[in-house]
């Protein structure tokens, strides 16, 4: 439910219900909502719970209630499009959201260098992973903490936000004062003890659907980050798993407009795991962009091949220099359709 408030009533006003309604054993949150304030009931509410219980309460004008399952991640009572401010970068905005970078930091001469190429490019926003979750035990794992501090260096000597996994409590640690936006993995998507623990901060938080999740359950993960007090949550549809083999993942595109309608929360395309292969990332990546996505990410390394981890989709930095005036065209058109 969703208790709208009268017109006249304050903020402080509206804290002082908050606290009255959780002495009622109510948890709720406030939002403003068009010219109004309004209370959100997110749990509590029992059978027995009546609309009168809340009309009769001072303040209430009248009671609204949730059409969607996901109440904080949904639009019943945030209705605008959320913007992410990081570093004062934006996710969300009009500016179209580039993060770049390698699967892996393999060192820290590697992730400087492609720092450095991948801003030149265009890119505010650079990814890397330190803590890797391969397939195979026998595998390169990432640099650890080692790896944290190399991106994080890399990062602020290119003027550049951060982004990397963390898959435990173990490495959130180590990440959080470090890390500019917590990616939490596709494989992670539905790790509700991590979704709680980095829903604890207010990090901006980039959570990877699920190969095998559906809407519903990609946007309720997400629900598990807003539910626990942080309000900057970041989508990114990276391919689900289907009969085809030909492609490591099927890139659902439709996954943007089908998130975008549902939900208030900025939504990332990465067209590098929803494919895995290189030759299809640039003509992904702007199918993404020209679907409505608020941005990609993209693997990129300057010696593709010898990539530690996912060399067959990393693009070579010349590459993605020449795919960013593209997509910032189609980006423009999206914006203003009747640019010609
Ligand atoms: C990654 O982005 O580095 C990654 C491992 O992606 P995913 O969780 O989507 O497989
Ligand atoms: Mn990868």
């Amino acid at each position: 439910m969703i208790l709208i408030l009268d017109k006249k009533a304050t903020h402080p006003e509206a804290e002082q219900l908050l606290e009255r309604l959780t002495t009622m054993g109510f948890k709720a949150v406030k939002e403003q909502k068009g010219d109004r304030i309004a209370i959100a009931i997110v749990s509590g509410i029992d059978a027995n719970t009546k609309e009168e219980h809340f009309t009769s309460l001072p303040l209430v004008d009248h009671v609204e209630t949730f059409s969607q399952q996901f109440k904080l991640a949904g639009r019943d009572l945030r209705e605008k499009q959320l913007i992410i401010d990081v570093r004062e970068k934006t996710i969300g905005s009009d500016a179209l959201c580039l993060i770049a970078g390698p699967c892996s930091i393999e060192n820290e001469e590697q992730i400087h260098r492609i720092a450095k190429s991948v801003k030149a490019a265009g890119a505010e926003f650079l990814r890397g992973g330190a803590f890797k979750p391969r397939t195979s035990p026998y595998d390169f794992q990432g640099l650890g903490a080692e790896g944290v501090q190399y991106i994080q260096d890399a990062a602020r000597e290119n003027d550049m936000v951060s982004v990397s996994e963390v898959m435990d409590l173990g490495q959130l640690d180590v990440a959080l004062g470090k890390i500019d936006i917590l990616q939490i993995g596709a494989r992670n998507m539905q790790n509700y003890s991590l979704l709680k623990e980095v829903g604890k901060t207010q990090v901006p938080v980039m959570l990877k659907r699920g190969f095998a999740a559906t809407y519903r359950e990609f946007l309720m993960a997400a629900e598990y980050i807003l539910n626990a007090g942080n309000p900057n949550v970041i989508l990114c549809e990276r391919g689900i798993r289907t009969y085809e083999s030909y492609t490591r993942n099927t890139l659902d595109i439709g996954a943007v407009p089908v998130l975008k309608e549902l939900s208030h929360l900025p939504v990332i395309i990465d067209p590098s795991h929803g494919t895995g292969i290189r030759n299809m990332v640039p003509p992904m990546a702007r199918a993404a962009v020209a679907a409505g996505a608020d941005g990609i990410m993209v693997e990129v390394h300057y010696d593709p091949d010898r990539s530690y981890s996912d060399a067959q989709q990393a693009i070579s930095t010349e590459t993605f220099a020449e795919l960013v005036p593209s997509l910032q065209t189609i980006r423009a058109v999206i914006s203003n359709p009747n640019i010609s």
